[in-house]
């Protein structure tokens, strides 16, 4: 008789990473299959730093489910003595009616969450690399920072295997099988087969192959991420008084950054929020171009001026875009046996601890104590419902 698997979980990133170490915690026989190796850098999850924050500005519901992220990271790095979150607080800036600015005021409304409004005069004086326009304002909250990705997916790997989580690396999965419904799957890689329970696919970027058939309307962007060094210096960007930011300035595309930290050649990291270059993982120009550098260059030149120095390096990722930006964590809507999580639409990596806790969830319990009526894949008309 093969060996039957609990659950198979298929890529292991930030959600599949989370998965696999809540499932082996739960004491289920898992089993995680990897493309590349543990924190590779050619997926979404890549480049040392990912915001986290609360007042969301996209929407109110997403709240909670970050409160619950906060702890789950806190507790991953009580227990693994890693440094995986850095308070830093944050800022978002940009015109009052800007959906960054007042979308974030919608949450800390909804939800009691502590912060302060700033003029532009009060962002000039607290953190002086900021020249915001006169009618800008920012909604600062000291709870928001950044985590290390790379450091949390192999945390969340290294605890799922000590708590005997079988983890495959290097070893594509071709295709996956569900005859009936509600009636276990049988998974194919390049190396084996293998029978479960219950999958999950958490496939990143390469969901659109791997849920073709489901006529999803998820599309690849390519996104650069670029660190500085400074022009003016690094001192003012340390995180001990700079903030993580994300503007949104009138009429543009939003940006973000964060403080200097330890990126692979050191700098400043900054990144377009904005682009419309699809992709696909194979198609992807990995390349950074001239277009690329300008584009960066013209949304800090008047805002950051003293971050606009030299190109210590560039590197690109990608994003898995929903049309309205939320994400898509359901069943399969032929085998309820498969949950699928994508579309994290260039937000999910700061929710990845608590998407690991509701995936293991729906494949234990078939629901979750979690609203995530938000991420049902049923609301979109043209995916099959
Ligand atoms: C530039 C950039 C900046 C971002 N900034 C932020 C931020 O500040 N805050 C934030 O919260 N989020 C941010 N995000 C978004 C966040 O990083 C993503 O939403 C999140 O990392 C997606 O995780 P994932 O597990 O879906 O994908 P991934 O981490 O890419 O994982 C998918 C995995 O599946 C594997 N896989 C795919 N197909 C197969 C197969 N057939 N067989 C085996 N394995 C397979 C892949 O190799 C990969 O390891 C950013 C993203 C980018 C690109």
């Amino acid at each position: 008789m093969p060996e039957i698997f609990d659950e198979i979980v298929v890529g292991l990133g930030a959600m599949g990473s989370a998965t696999v170490y809540q499932l082996a915690q739960r004491g289920r026989s898992v089993l995680g299959l990897e493309q590349f190796s543990p924190a590779h850098d050619k997926g979404s999850s890549h480049g040392s730093s990912r915001i986290i924050r609360q007042a969301y500005y996209e929407d109110p519901s997403y709240v909670p489910i970050v409160l619950r992220a906060y702890e789950l990271w806190e507790r991953l790095q009580a227990d693994t003595g890693s440094d995986l979150l850095c308070l830093t607080g944050g800022l978002m800036i940009g015109p009052p009616e800007s959906e960054v600015v007042s979308g974030s005021i919608r949450s800390t409304q909804t939800y009691g969450l502590p912060h302060e409004i700033l003029n532009a005069g009060d962002i000039r004086r607290r953190f002086s690399p900021f020249t915001p326009q006169n009618e800008e304002i920012a909604l600062y909250e000291a709870k928001a920072g950044f985590l290390r990705p790379e450091e949390c997916i192999r945390q969340h790997l290294a605890q799922a295997s000590k708590n005997g989580a079988q983890l495959h690396f290097e070893e594509p999965v071709v295709s996956w099988t569900a005859q009936v419904s509600g009636d276990g799957v049988t998974v194919t890689t390049q190396r084996g087969t293998y029978h479960a329970r219950h999958l999950i696919l958490s496939s990143g970027p390469w969901a659109p192959e791997i849920l073709a058939a489901l006529n999803l309307p998820i599309a690849v962007y390519r996104r650069i991420m670029f660190w500085f060094d400074p022009a003016g210096g690094i001192a003012p960007f340390l995180p001990e008084h700079f903030p993580i930011y994300l503007w949104e300035p009138k009429g543009e595309g939003s940006f973000y950054g964060f403080p200097a930290s330890d990126g692979p050649k050191g700098g400043v990291k900054v990144a377009l929020h904005t682009g419309n270059e699809k992709c696909t993982p194979d198609s992807i120009d990995r390349n950074i171009r001239k277009d690329d550098e300008s584009a960066m260059r013209a949304a800090i030149a008047n805002r950051i001026p003293s971050l606009n120095g030299t190109v210590v390096d560039a590197r690109t990722c990608m994003y898995t875009m929903t049309p309205d930006e939320h994400f898509i964590i359901d069943a399969h809507p032929d085998y309820p046996q498969i949950s699928i999580a994508t579309g994290f639409s260039g937000h999910g990596f700061k929710f990845s601890s608590v998407v690991g806790e509701i995936l293991a969830d729906l494949a234990i319990n078939g629901r979750t104590d979690h609203d995530i009526s938000l991420f049902s894949r049923r609301r979109f008309q043209t995916a099959r419902a």
